[in-house]
């Protein structure tokens, strides 16, 4: 029960990573919202946690348009009594060569991982400050350290988070607001399960503790951030990788 009473939204909450973490906090006590890009994305998570049905709701904002979030984002306040905790988990990857990536897809790819996170602090950082404090948490990844051979916006957009995560956790520690980052190796969800056994068990032979992560590996290192055992880490951008990147 280390997030009793607090109130966290989770980004991209509705399968994967996200809906790890979203559980594990409704596990510890916390009330979740769980923001999806579609309603019926959202409404399918939320049927998967009907024993915390007074304590999840479901949020659907563009994550891009700071109106739209600034007011789900205060629905939230106003159903639970406060916003303690940001997750910013939802993301898009990339695997198109430099040579075929359009312009578009590289600012999506940068519009979701990159500008939807500044809005996303930027309005929960507005709720936190009068309310004395709180806990931002970012979603980076291992490659933001060591490129990928293709799908360039990726890692610099988790470069990017990383540079945000910095910056604003020296910004605003004068208003007792943490923020940090978790930067997972190779997670096994939907996208690593539709994989070919043979070549998860190559790729897991390549990581130093012989497998790649579950989504609950990465979700504790949420849990561990969002609460009071993380109380005096802010600017830390925590690897979750199994060692991969050591
Ligand atoms: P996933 O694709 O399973 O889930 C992504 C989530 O983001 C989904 O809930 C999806 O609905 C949501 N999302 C996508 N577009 C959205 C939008 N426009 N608005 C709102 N929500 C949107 O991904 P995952 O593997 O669980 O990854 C979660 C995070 O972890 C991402 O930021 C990803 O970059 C990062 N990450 C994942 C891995 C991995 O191996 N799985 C490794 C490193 C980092």
């Amino acid at each position: 029960m280390l997030l009793q009473g607090k109130t966290a939204v989770v980004t991209g909450g509705t399968r994967g990573i996200g809906f790890a973490i979203a559980k594990l906090y409704l596990e510890n006590g916390a009330n979740v919202a769980i923001a999806g890009s579609r309603q019926e994305t959202v409404d399918k998570a939320l049927a998967q946690l009907p024993e915390y049905a007074g304590r999840v709701m479901g949020i659907c904002p563009n994550l891009c348009d700071p109106e739209a979030v600034g007011a789900a984002f205060a629905a939230v306040k106003e159903k639970f009594g406060s916003l303690d905790i940001l997750v910013n988990n939802a993301g898009v990857s990339s695997r198109a060569s430099l040579y075929d990536y359009s312009a578009e897809e590289f600012t999506n790819v940068m519009n979701l991982n990159v500008n939807a996170v500044f809005v996303c602090c930027q309005a929960a950082a507005r709720i936190m400050k009068p309310q004395g404090g709180g806990v931002i948490i970012n979603t980076s990844s291992m490659v933001a350290k060591i490129g990928q051979p293709a799908g360039c916006a990726y890692p610099a957009s988790k470069f990017a988070v990383n540079g945000l995560t910095i910056s604003l956790a020296r910004e605003l520690a004068r208003d007792q607001i943490r923020v940090n980052a978790v930067a997972p190796g190779v997670t096994r969800t939907d996208m690593v399960a539709a994989l070919p056994e043979e070549m998860v068990a190559r790729v897991s032979a390549g990581i130093p503790l012989g497998r790649v992560g579950e989504p609950l590996d990465v979700a504790n290192a949420f849990l561990f951030l969002a609460s009071e055992m993380g109380s005096y880490v802010t600017g830390a951008v925590l690897g979750v990788d199994g060692g991969s990147v050591a």
